[in-house]
């Protein structure tokens, strides 16, 4: 009896375990896609000006659960460098948290303009 319960239970484990590295493998990330033109100066990869640094907001923790429209993926894919929906240049009530990120601009501003015409 103990036998087979803990039978079940590894192949429980391990079951959770190839999830586990099959989501990390699936996962889109939001990451910025640049240039590295120094080892100080990262240009994007759109339009070809530096990445900044600045403080930025973002939500506190636990974050909601988002599924972002075919339109805003189909523009954040087109604005690689721009912020994620969880965070903002604008502090609020939504966003609290202040951090520095870095961040295109262009690719920010150009993709707001996108999605609020
Ligand atoms: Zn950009």
């Amino acid at each position: 009896m103990a036998h087979t319960i803990f039978r079940a239970w590894q192949t429980t484990y391990c079951f959770l375990i190839l999830l586990a590295i099959l989501g990390g493998c699936v996962t889109p990330r939001h990451g910025s896609v640049a240039i590295l033109t120094s080892p100080s100066e990262r240009l994007c990869s759109r339009h070809r000006i530096p990445l900044i640094t600045g403080q930025i907001f973002k939500m506190s923790p636990p974050l909601p659960l988002v599924y972002p429209n075919p339109g805003w993926r189909r523009w954040a894919n087109y604005y690689p460098n721009h912020l994620t929906l969880f965070e903002s240049l604008v502090r609020s009530d939504e966003f609290p948290l202040a951090v520095f990120r870095t961040y295109c601009p262009l690719c920010q501003t150009e993709l707001e303009t996108h999605l609020d015409p």
